[in-house]
């Protein structure tokens, strides 16, 4: 197992679970199981702790969901110009540590790392969608975790590709920062499933990036899977605008398309670091000696501090014409950004999140 857990805490009603006995069985020795009632209060923060958030990561808890599985995705609003992204949510926290994670903030009551046994609900769930959906569909389970930690012990990435390999009408996204995939080069994905890998420069992984696999391991597990039958994408988000920045995404690009032509990678997404004030005051509390966390970013029309918009326009114009320089179809896009900054930076207006969504799914 490549993450350390302190405990595995298994709600009751979940115990005979098939996800609970595969955990169990793959689970080392010395860490210990415990059968809860309610695997809500197992996930709740241990204010005792001195690191509440980082406490909970090493704490899985099995338990039932008891809400919908899917829903659309949080960062999607009328302010920005979104890519019509449904979220599948399996999991919440995530065994990594990034310094920018905006989980810091968004699950700090709750930061146990949650599994649902009860997961199969969600392929009947969408099933139930997909008979009156008008288009096809681009479902991610990356959104509160990442969709690939732990998948040694859970097993989950199995189930879920053979869900949607039987499906021509959806796509399956698993988003990760980890080079975990063994699982993914045992099944044949028929094409439904994309994986991306969020890149960062090296300095950005050194600086913030705590436990992930590193920048070129995660290159090469994209090429593994891409060999395996996968198809690709990649997140530079957040592209963070330090003195160099230009540079090394510039240089990252580089090393990528060294290791895979660019006309074999589904979509580049790119999007700058955003912060709410609660998140960049936990991210700086946390990580005080992080000097990416460090910047004097300005606080942006929606709330969040992010890089002087100009800034922020010419990296993206100088990534987008990096990539353009490899004469491929290649999709590129922004994450959280207005329609305005879509236009400007890459020079052509933003598609409707459901025509964006609906080319994502068909990888066309
Ligand atoms: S890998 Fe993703 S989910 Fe995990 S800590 Fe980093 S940003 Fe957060």
């Amino acid at each position: 197992m490549k993450f350390e857990l302190d405990a595995v805490y298994v709600e009751a009603a979940m115990s005979a679970s098939a996800l609970a006995r595969r955990v169990i069985a793959a689970l080392p020795g010395a860490v210990p199981v415990y059968t809860v009632a309610d695997g809500r209060i197992a996930a709740r923060a241990d204010r005792g702790a001195a690191d509440s958030f980082a406490a909970g990561k090493r704490r899985m808890v099995i338990m039932r969901r008891r809400t919908r599985f899917l829903m659309g995705c949080p960062a999607a609003s009328n302010e920005f110009a979104c890519c019509g992204y449904l979220v599948m949510e399996l999991a919440s926290n995530c065994p990594m540590d990034c310094g920018y994670c905006f989980l810091q903030e968004f699950v700090a009551d709750n930061p146990g790392f949650q599994v649902y046994a009860n997961y199969a609900d969600a392929f009947a769930e969408l099933d139930r969608l997909r008979a009156t959906a008008a288009r096809p569909l681009r479902v991610g389970t990356g959104e509160l975790a990442d969709s690939l930690a732990f998948d040694s012990l859970t097993g989950i990435s199995r189930d879920l590709v053979d869900y949607f390999a039987r499906r021509d009408d959806l796509t399956l996204e698993l988003k990760t920062k980890t080079d975990e995939i063994g699982n993914l080069l045992a099944i044949d994905p028929r094409g439904r499933t994309l994986v991306s890998w969020t890149l960062s420069p090296e300095r950005v992984f050194r600086s913030s990036e705590r436990r992930t696999a590193a920048p070129a391991a995660r290159i090469a597990a994209a090429r593994r899977v891409l060999e395996a039958g996968y198809r690709v994408g990649f997140h530079l988000d957040p592209i963070i605008a330090y003195d160099g920045a230009g540079r090394d995404y510039a240089d990252l690009l580089d090393q990528l398309f060294s290791a895979i032509a660019a006309a074999r990678i589904d979509f580049f997404s790119l999007g700058g670091l955003r912060m709410t004030p609660g998140l960049r005051a936990a991210a700086r509390r946390r990580f005080p000696r992080d000097p990416l966390l460090a910047g004097e970013e300005v606080l942006a029309p929606d709330g969040r501090y992010r890089a002087f918009a100009p800034l922020r326009m010419r990296l993206y114009a100088a990534l987008n014409e990096r990539i353009a320089r490899e004469r491929s179809a290649t999709k590129v896009y922004l994450c959280m950004e207005s329609a305005g900054m879509f236009r400007r930076a890459l020079g052509e207006a933003a598609p409707a999140p459901a025509a964006l969504g609906a080319r994502l799914a068909r990888g066309s």
